[in-house]
């Protein structure tokens, strides 16, 4: 099943999908197009790896982190699929970022990796957008780069874990104004879902409706305001998002 958060005709509504259309909980039936689409998530912390396929590290010429390279970010910075994005007007490079999203479905403490799929609720797609320009250094890390209000679209939908056969093995592709930019696999993650869920829950509680953004394999490319970006994920969903002035 597919689970998405959307606002129509003054109210927000869960719904899901089907067939292309969505069937709101009062059992009304809309089409895509009609609805104000909103994260498909509220979750109270957001994880975020960085450098998590070797390929993207060494496109950024870092080394591949030996130990998960995790960061934070605020729920606020979240939008909705055919959302809009704000480039700072001073950027000079801004890429996007396709990445699988595991949404937590339990409460998670000292979780051993055999274990970590029964905390999972289900997957779906985020755009971890970065500026480059306001990385800085070890004292003062990527709050700027990666915590930024419109800079992380995430949905359309939560799709049920029970509907993804295998996470850890699909294909990721980002296409800007219809030309494809970037295309790997989930299979290329240094450290897999199971394994950031142990290590995670050794030293964090992990709430529900929690998210772990997995990281995003090599192809980043600068992105100019009035550029369209998709990002999909193999069996996840297509998200959709246009990027304007800030
Ligand atoms: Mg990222």
């Amino acid at each position: 099943m597919r689970r998405a958060r959307i606002a129509y005709m003054g109210d927000v509504h869960l719904a899901i999908e089907n067939e292309g259309r969505l069937i709101l909980e009062d059992g009304r039936e809309v089409t895509e197009n009609e609805v104000f689409w909103l994260p498909p998530v509220t979750p109270k912390t957001i994880f975020a790896l960085g450098l998590n396929y070797a390929d993207h590290a060494a496109e950024l010429e870092f080394k591949a982190p030996s130990e998960p390279l995790v960061f934070l970010k605020g729920p606020n910075t979240l939008i909705g699929h055919q959302g809009l994005t704000k480039r700072p007007a001073n950027a000079t490079y801004m890429h996007y970022e396709c990445e699988l999203v595991a949404v937590i479905g339990k409460k998670a403490r000292n979780v051993k990796m055999k274990d970590a799929y029964e905390y999972i609720d289900g997957y779906t797609v985020a755009n971890d957008y970065a500026i480059r320009d306001y990385l800085e250094n070890y004292y003062r890390p990527n709050l700027r780069v990666k915590n930024r209000d419109t800079c992380t679209p995430i949905g359309p939908w939560v799709v049920d874990k029970a509907d993804i056969e295998d996470p850890m093995n699909l294909r990721i592709r980002t296409f800007v104004n219809e030309k494809l930019t970037q295309e790997g696999s989930t299979k290329d993650m240094i450290f897999t879902i199971p394994y950031l869920i142990e290590y995670l829950s050794s030293f964090i509680t992990l709430n529900r409706g929690d998210i772990i953004l997995t990281g995003t394999p090599k192809g980043a490319v600068d992105t100019k305001v009035g550029d369209e970006v998709i990002t999909e994920i193999e069996g996840i969903g297509r998200l959709v998002n246009t990027i304007i002035e800030e």
